[in-house]
């Protein structure tokens, strides 16, 4: 049997009406009769084929992914009315785009994809009530702000840009030339920009509610920031799957996951023959070893002093916190300064939640880095990039807008004010563009959307007699062990 008839197969069981509540597309590669590569999708409604083109061609049914508006569920209140929208309500913004990049890598790439519905709650399988990963709009919508030397003031305006934006924009402030072959593009600033550029990555920071938050005067130093640039309410349309690693890659390299290889957080290697967990805190400073060689990082286009804290994705910086936890062989969780003791933390309570514990830590360790390296006038460094994970914490244990995710983006703000102080008691601030961004959205699962598909997908191979992983969940890899 062959590849393409038992994607089908599994596409059809896992989109068959008892799965309405928990799946929300199953996608697999399929081959144009010109040889070209697209993507079919299937839904609880209809299956589409999506072409290079963007061209949607309806194959049963109605679209699955016929709304791709990226600016859908603004302004904000539209989004707070249906918050996770079941498909026929929902958008997924450059879905052929997206998706055939995730399925560009021979070795790595699934050969079927199941998204989960936004409701759906699978804590036994890594799930939270906040939750990212999917296609759709919500989940992969990453702030996308400007500001300082060089950028007009015109606080939020309406447009989006994409994950992939991001390092030829980090470039082009910086006044290197960006280099041919990218997938995404330099947000050009109208002015001359500053004499260093520090970018920023709140995981997980919900677009819509850090705008709001700022607007309501919650995040005085996002704020300030937005006071002094732009915001764009569409944000940065994160790369699929709208998880943290595949991103921070795309972020930082300019290319899709099927260009840079880091395909999610977990995902199989068949060359290798072996599953590859890339985001753990025992292997967040391995990500070098799978970034495919031949892709540079913002850092290596750059050449000029760099600064990388508390981000995997760090070949070729200058100075990073991944370098210090290599030279460590991997243990520094007790080189951590304690939870309780920080000057960032609004509500100690938050400290029960492990995730939110740890990141707590490893954010005020990032916050001393950056001042570490922003201290001697004589050294700075021409690119700062600086991730904050609280806001990831924060978002996964509440979802977006309850009160823990809130006081996530507080305690990042207050972060992010340690920053700027320095930078005005240094007399830079003048000098300095920004760019804040996220790696993804969050959307609420609903705690009462239980079950899985595993058993309906080993029932369907077992029946094909084929062999199978399922990485993530979601990931299927076929006849592998
Ligand atoms: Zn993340």
């Amino acid at each position: 049997m062959s590849r393409h008839a038992v994607a089908v197969a599994i596409a059809e069981a896992l989109t068959a009406p008892e799965f309405a509540a928990i799946v929300d597309l199953v996608a697999y590669p399929v081959e144009n009769a010109d040889g070209q590569r697209a993507v079919t999708v299937h839904g609880q409604h209809g299956v589409v084929r999506l072409h290079p083109d963007e061209r949607h061609e309806v194959i049963a049914g109605s679209d699955p992914v016929a709304n791709t508006d990226p600016l859908a569920f603004l302004p904000y209140d539209q989004e707070c009315a249906d918050p996770s929208p079941e498909n026929r309500r929902n958008a997924y913004p450059e879905p052929a785009r997206r998706l055939l990049s995730f399925f560009a890598d021979a070795d790595r790439s699934p050969d079927v994809v199941i998204v989960h519905t936004p409701s759906h709650y699978f804590p036994d399988t890594g799930g939270h009530r906040g939750e990212h990963g999917s296609l759709d709009v919500i989940q992969s919508r990453a702030p996308f702000l400007l500001s300082g030397a060089g950028v007009a003031k015109r606080g939020p305006i309406e447009g989006y840009a994409r994950m992939v934006d991001v390092t030829p924009t980090l470039l082009s402030l910086a006044g290197v030339p960006v280099p041919d072959g990218l997938d995404g593009a330099a947000w050009v600033v109208d002015g001359t920009p500053g004499r260093y550029v520090v970018g920023l990555l709140w995981d997980g920071a919900h677009c819509s509610d850090l705008l709001e938050l700022a607007a309501s005067g919650e995040l005085p130093n996002v704020a300030a920031l937005l006071s002094d640039g732009l915001a764009l309410t569409g944000g940065a349309v994160a790369e699929f799957p709208s998880v943290t690693l595949a991103n921070h890659t795309s972020a930082l390299t300019g290319v899709g996951p099927g260009r840079h290889g880091i395909l999610g957080n977990v995902f199989y290697d068949r060359a290798r023959g072996e599953q590859i967990n890339a985001n753990d805190e025992s292997t967040w400073h391995r990500s070098a070893e799978w970034l495919r060689p031949e892709v540079a990082t913002v850092f290596e286009m750059l050449g000029a002093r760099s600064i990388c804290v508390n981000e995997a994705v760090d070949r070729g910086a200058t100075w990073s916190t991944m370098q210090v936890i290599r030279s460590l062989d991997g243990g520094v969780s007790n080189l951590l300064p304690p939870a309780e003791h920080s000057a960032y933390l609004g509500n100690p309570e938050h400290l029960a939640d492990r995730y939110f514990r740890w990141a707590t830590q490893v954010d005020d360790a990032g916050l001393e880095q950056v001042l570490g390296e922003w201290a001697d006038p004589s050294g700075l460094p021409d690119l700062t990039w600086w991730a904050s994970v609280i806001t990831d914490a924060g978002h996964h244990a509440g979802g977006p807008r309850s009160p823990i995710a809130r006081d996530s983006l507080r305690d990042a703000d207050r972060r992010l004010g340690g920053f700027l102080a320095r930078l005005d008691s240094l007399g830079l601030r003048e000098e300095v563009t920004f760019l804040l961004t996220a790696d993804h959205g969050f959307e609420t699962a609903d705690e009462s959307v239980t079950g899985s598909w595993a058993p309906a997908l080993a029932d369907v191979c077992g029946q094909l007699g084929v062999t199978y992983r399922d990485e993530g969940p979601g990931f299927v890899y076929l006849n592998a062990r």
